[in-house]
């Protein structure tokens, strides 16, 4: 089970002073220019709790390392699932919210080529002294299984809709550690979380991109009626809404 907390301090604390083994002999990735600073690089960066990892678990934690980006393809559908989440947000329903999750998750998983994860969304997120929590995922239950949170802990305020979505995309990254990396385990890697924030922006991106177009539609009618088929493409399709490099 994989716990996405507000804090993760139980794998960025308790550092130990032990000597560092070996480092597995797996392929590091190659490094891009620029170059980041030395304290940025791979083994600088490994958290006290890798060197307790089995000589496996190490090399899975290294491949999830290395792999920064996913081969997302953000299609109509998508952003159409994209906009119903928010609007079912909105409604404050959680069976609508559930519902329009697994749409999104399923139209992500089917352009992704993976079989998709059942969500399921729940109300106030518990908490204890090691913080909130936003989401969970189950890999071993078939189907793999991800649970969310659309209120706060302490007051209770729908969860903002942009977090709820990243809250999302942090658990299929889960998932898809197993079902598209088949990496046979999911570690918060710098590498994870770089899978994740590409999801992310790609998506607020396309989002981005559909809502100007809106906005320009709606400043000239004649684009609107005359030229809709021309325009509304160039601006949802997977070329613009890679991030920028
Ligand atoms: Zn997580």
């Amino acid at each position: 089970m994989h716990a996405y907390r507000s804090r993760r301090a139980s794998e960025t604390k308790g550092a130990e002073p032990r000597p560092k083994p070996t480092r597995p002999s797996v392929p590091l990735p190659a490094p891009k220019p620029p170059q980041p600073p030395p304290s940025d690089r791979v083994p600088e960066r490994l958290p006290a709790y890798f060197y307790r990892l089995s000589a496996a678990d190490q090399r899975r934690y290294l491949a999830s390392d290395g792999v920064p980006e996913l081969p997302l393809k953000v299609t109509d559908v998508v952003m159409a699932r994209v906009a119903a989440l928010r609007a079912a947000l909105e409604t404050e329903d959680l069976r609508a919210v559930t519902r329009a999750a697994q749409q999104l998750l399923d139209a992500l998983s089917y352009v992704l080529g993976v079989t998709p994860a059942a969500v399921e969304v729940r109300g106030v997120r518990p908490r204890n002294h090691r913080g909130e929590l936003h989401g969970l995922f189950y890999p071993r239950t078939r189907p793999p299984r991800i649970v969310l949170w659309a209120r706060t802990a302490r007051r209770h305020k729908p969860v903002a809709p942009k977090t709820f979505l990243r809250t999302l995309i942090h658990e299929l990254v889960h998932h898809l550690d197993y079902a598209l990396l088949k990496l046979g385990a999911s570690f918060h890697t710098y590498g994870f979380f770089q899978r994740e924030s590409f999801l992310v922006r790609a998506l607020l991106i396309a989002e981005d991109g559909r809502t100007r177009a809106a906005a320009e539609s709606a400043k000239n009618p004649t684009a609107m009626h005359g030229t809709k088929t021309l325009y509304a493409p160039r601006v949802v399709d997977a070329r613009s809404a890679q991030p920028p490099r």
